[in-house]
């Protein structure tokens, strides 16, 4: 698969998709009680909110995915399937979530905290969501994919968390992966140079302890071999002319 740049009224679809994904997560925040909610009901919430849009749940039997939502609490990193386990105090829950609408998808995730957390786990979450920004920032015409990968790994390392190596992000458009990968860690100046049309999902997968995951036996769920917390955060942007475009924000 070669990659495909988008030109700007593509690129205005996958804003609609983004949009629906956007107020997705704004709403699942939203619903999160601690002892109460189930990741399973945020699922619902998800396919409910998707379908009601027009739009149809990206991972909903990708690849086999039994669900509308990839929910992955604590020590999961990415992939998890939705339980019925009501979410407690001091928990994170990563909902990662698809969205296919008219032909173009949309791609993004973000780690809640549920209820109060710990300070450490606080600043899990804070460096993993500022290390998605800092890479987004690097996402202009002329710089290089491995320009975004370098960013992202300084910044998480400098603050003492491993990034996760198995996993990285990706091209989207009319699929929900395709070319370039787009790494988080790696050599600044190095890779394919970013052009205008190019549209990608940028994902910081960072961990407390160990970089290293597994996938549990349910095939999907990807943890941390030490069992520490994991926080996963990303957009899907557009790069520009004017810069990088987040398209799947508010
Ligand atoms: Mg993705």
């Amino acid at each position: 698969m070669q990659i495909y740049y988008k030109s700007r009224t593509e690129i205005e679809c996958m804003r609609a998709s983004g949009k629906i994904l956007a107020r997705c997560l704004k709403e699942i925040s939203e619903s999160i009680h601690p002892g109460k909610t189930t990741p399973l009901e945020l699922d619902r919430i998800a396919h409910k909110l998707i379908t009601d849009s027009g739009a149809s749940p990206s991972f909903l039997g990708y690849h086999g995915f039994p669900n509308s939502a990839c929910i992955s609490v604590n020590e999961a990193v990415v992939h998890g399937i939705p339980t019925n386990i009501p979410l407690q105090e001091g928990d994170i829950v990563g909902v990662d979530l698809g969205v296919f609408l008219n032909g173009w998808h949309a791609d993004a995730a973000w780690t809640f905290p549920v209820g109060e957390v710990t300070q450490q786990t606080q600043k899990l979450l804070n460096v993993t969501r500022e290390s998605l920004f800092q890479g987004i920032a690097k996402a202009r015409v002329g710089n290089r994919v491995g320009d975004i990968a370098a960013c992202i790994q300084k910044y998480v390392e400098s603050h003492g968390f491993s990034i996760v190596r198995a996993l990285e992000g990706h091209g989207i458009g009319k699929n929900i992966h395709e070319p370039p990968g787009v790494p988080n860690f790696g050599k600044a100046n190095t890779g394919i140079e970013l052009k205008e049309g190019l549209t990608i999902c940028i994902e910081p997968m960072v961990n407390a302890g160990t970089a290293k995951v597994k996938t549990l036996s349910d095939n999907w769920t990807i943890v941390t071999e030490d069992n520490k917390y994991s926080a996963h955060f990303e957009h899907m942007i557009a790069i520009t002319r004017d810069g990088p475009e987040i398209l799947t924000g508010l």
